[in-house]
């Protein structure tokens, strides 16, 4: 056996558990941006007598105050009352829920692993309940849901967000891969406490990608990791 084949036995003997990211990695932004784009502009615009186009404005520029760097950015709830809407989460979330879209490849790759006897788990920057709603008919894989903003209160994945769940795991993170589409939030600071992780570029499919990336550990699809 060549000393990388080796190497790459070794490695797989000691995984234990696969962790992924959600939007961009499991299901595609569609409704994550109906949810926030559309629907709420659209409750705002009926509510206040305004156009669409002007009721977004209002609602963009009250997003950009807050920013992505605040964790009320990420809580549907304060925004619905932010904006004194009458619609609730659920109301909005089953208007747009033809517009979820788990990618094509997902449930088969989860179902392989899940039957190789690997523990797979959800690590993700989405609050609870958009994780939830969005992954329903293949929650049915994930022994647990990390969200780093509503378990951790965190606004970004940082490392310590991953140390926390390996800690609540019981795992060293050398024995989990976890696998997401933000080069920063999913590989980077995963790897920083020594988790195996795999960048997910599924652009780089359709060979639109400029990403000079190290190879090794980019995919564009999740099929690629049974490869590994
Ligand atoms: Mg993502």
């Amino acid at each position: 056996m060549s000393q990388k084949k080796l190497i790459q036995t070794r490695v797989r003997n000691a995984i234990k558990v696969f962790s992924f990211d959600v939007d961009g990695t499991l299901v595609s932004h569609g409704f994550v941006d109906c949810v926030w784009l559309q629907g709420i502009p659209e409750a705002y615009a009926e509510k206040e007598g305004l156009s669409f186009e002007h009721a977004f404005e209002c609602v963009k520029k009250e997003y950009d105050k807050i920013g992505e760097n605040r964790i009320e950015w990420y809580k549907i709830d304060y925004w619905l009352r932010k904006f004194g809407l009458s619609i609730t989460r659920e109301e909005l979330f089953r208007k747009y829920e033809g517009e979820i879209k788990i990618y094509e490849e997902v449930e088969s790759v989860l179902r392989v692993l899940k039957e190789e006897g690997y523990l797979l788990v959800v690590s993700s920057n989405a609050a609870t309940e958009f994780i939830d709603f969005q992954i329903h008919p293949i929650k049915k894989f994930f022994s647990r849901i990390f969200s780093a903003t509503s378990d951790c209160g965190e606004v970004k994945k940082s490392n310590a967000f991953y140390a926390r769940v390996c800690g609540i795991l019981d795992v060293k993170p050398q024995e989990v891969i976890h696998i997401g589409d933000h080069w920063v939030f999913d590989f980077i600071n995963p790897r920083k406490i020594g988790m195996n992780a795999y960048y997910l570029d599924r652009k780089s499919k359709r060979g639109r990608s400029v990403s000079v990336k190290n190879d090794e550990f980019v995919i564009s699809d999740l099929s690629e990791i049974l490869d590994k």
